[in-house]
């Protein structure tokens, strides 16, 4: 089996150490390659690069920046069956799913080339004798480290706004999706960006992530991943005083009140909590539902839940395909049973499938776990699985305490036909994004992002932009005159 290799300094190289680790296709437990492991010194290879990168004409040139971006993206579009392709067998999840995610990821690219050339700064006002003005210049070296949930968008979410402020990167995927990263490495190479631009190093977070983020050489880390790992790096970020920004993990809620459209509740909560396996941070885990309502809802909503298609995530029939690894297959089913013995009412799911075809994967049923109460574990802690907490509530003000109830406050999701309603309650949510009547809370250009331990920046808006940019204020002397502020 061939070795996939890095990209790091505008070179494929092996891992120096000459180790490799082995990834697998979660639907058939099949080892689908190996991939070069980076030492440390490979880590120091790739800041380097990004730093000699990054003194270089990129980060001077945004229509250049716009041009190689948009470039990328035409890539992208015409590489578009092999990107799903490849992510499906890494990433086990279903290919309707990965379709929207690959497009995605592809208009991140699109919507960040149109605004390399709107990176604006401000005049302000000043006195007669002064011109006072603001700078946005690129914050320099960028670590960025993403997850296995989404791994071509998320890397998308991150490299996008940074390539377009002129920033250079060291991207490290998760390892136990690294495959689409590294074939994007490819198309980057081809989209004439320049070389040590964006630099693709592979290995364990724990040793080759903890290490970039600590990194001398790297002025930001940008993170993806669980609110735990989102602490560890504030901390290892923390000596170098480096800017930092944090998308972390969700336990987000989807409220339904009594004057919903039954029907179009029942859809969009199905998708909301369902698509992509669960494994989401903004998967809206939580259904709390209005008391008159609830029995009709679960009743209605359990029945759809049992009818998703499970299994071969290349066939489209497919809703969910594999959970990404077997310890996390464990995890979640852990939940599930402790949400039956801390009082919760199994409604449907738990445990695996029973076609023998799907045996070898890690397949999970969709899970409906009823009465829930929001003190319960599975109520407060994400699950990143195809499980859901559904539960009731007796009037707004109880469905706003319980929503914000966690520690999280990624996003939230309310069905209302009272429009006066729709508005309070999402002024009144602790969430970085919510939606009304409907389930999808990701657009390119529109903000995303979290409160509380959701983690903070914002990406996929142009409020990105800011996270990879430092202001710099300019004061001159218009006056024509020299100033002596001393008169000595
Ligand atoms: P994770 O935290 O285990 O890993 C994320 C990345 O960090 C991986 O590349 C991993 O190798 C690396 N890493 C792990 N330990 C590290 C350390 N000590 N130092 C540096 N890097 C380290 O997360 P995951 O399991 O890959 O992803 C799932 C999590 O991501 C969930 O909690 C989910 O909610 C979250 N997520 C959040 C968003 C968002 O936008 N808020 C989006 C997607 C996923």
């Amino acid at each position: 089996m061939d070795v996939r290799k890095m990209w790091i300094g505008g070179r494929w190289v092996e891992g120096s150490a000459g180790e490799v680790f082995p990834t697998f296709n979660p639907a058939t437990g099949e080892t689908i390659a190996h991939v070069a492991q980076a030492s440390l010194e490979d880590v120091d290879r790739a800041v380097e690069a990004a730093r000699r990168a990054f003194e270089g004409r990129w980060s001077q040139r945004p229509q250049a920046r716009a041009r190689a971006l948009w470039k990328l993206a035409e890539l992208m579009r015409a590489h578009f069956d092999e990107l799903v392709a490849l992510e499906v067998q890494n990433n086990g999840k279903a290919v309707t799913g990965v379709q929207g995610e690959v497009n995605q990821a592809i208009e991140d690219f699109e919507y960040f080339a149109g605004a390399a050339d709107k990176i604006f700064g401000r005049t302000t006002p000043a006195a007669p004798y002064l011109l006072h003005y603001t700078l946005r210049e690129p914050v320099g070296v960028c670590a960025q480290i993403v997850p296995w949930n989404y791994p071509l968008m998320m890397a998308a979410w991150k490299l996008a706004p940074a390539l377009a402020a002129g920033c250079t990167v060291v991207l490290k995927p998760a390892s136990a999706t690294p495959l689409t990263a590294l074939r994007l490495g490819e198309l980057i190479q081809e989209a004439g960006i320049p070389d040590g631009v964006v630099n693709i190093v592979t290995g364990p977070g724990a040793t080759v992530g903890a290490y970039l983020a600590a990194h001398p050489g790297v002025d930001k880390v940008a993170f993806t991943g669980e609110t735990a790992t989102g602490r560890e790096i504030m901390k290892l970020a923390a000596d170098g005083i480096k800017r930092i920004s944090l998308e972390l993990g969700g336990k987000s809620p989807n409220i339904v009140f009594a004057d919903a459209d039954l029907e179009a509740a029942v859809a969009g909560s199905l998708w909301a909590i369902f698509t992509s396996g669960g494994e989401s941070c903004e998967a809206r885990s939580r259904i709390l539902v209005e008391r008159p309502l609830y029995d009709d809802f679960l009743a209605a909503f359990a029945e759809k839940a049992a009818r998703l298609k499970v299994g071969d995530p290349t066939d489209p029939a497919t809703h969910i395909g594999a959970l990404i690894s077997a310890a996390h297959w464990q995890r979640v089913d852990g939940y599930v049973w402790r949400g039956v013995e801390e009082g919760a009412r199994l409604v449907t799911g738990g445990g695996r499938p029973e076609d023998p075809a799907l045996a070898r994967g890690h397949f999970y049923r969709p899970t409906v776990l009823a009465d829930v109460r929001p003190e319960m574990t599975v109520a407060q802690e994400e699950i990143f699985g195809p499980v859901v907490a559904v539960m009731p509530f007796d009037d707004e003000a109880e469905a706003i305490a319980v929503a914000n109830g966690t520690r999280y406050g990624l996003a939230a999701t309310l069905w209302t036909r009272d429009a006066a309603r729709a508005h309070r309650v999402a002024a009144a949510l602790r969430a970085g994004v919510v939606t009304v009547n409907h389930p999808f809370t990701a657009f390119p250009g529109q903000a995303f992002g979290g409160y509380k331990q959701s983690g903070f920046g914002r990406e996929l808006g142009l409020e990105a932009l800011e996270l990879y940019t430092e202001v710099k204020s300019v004061t001159v002397l218009t006056s024509g005159r020299p100033v002596q502020p001393w008169r000595v």
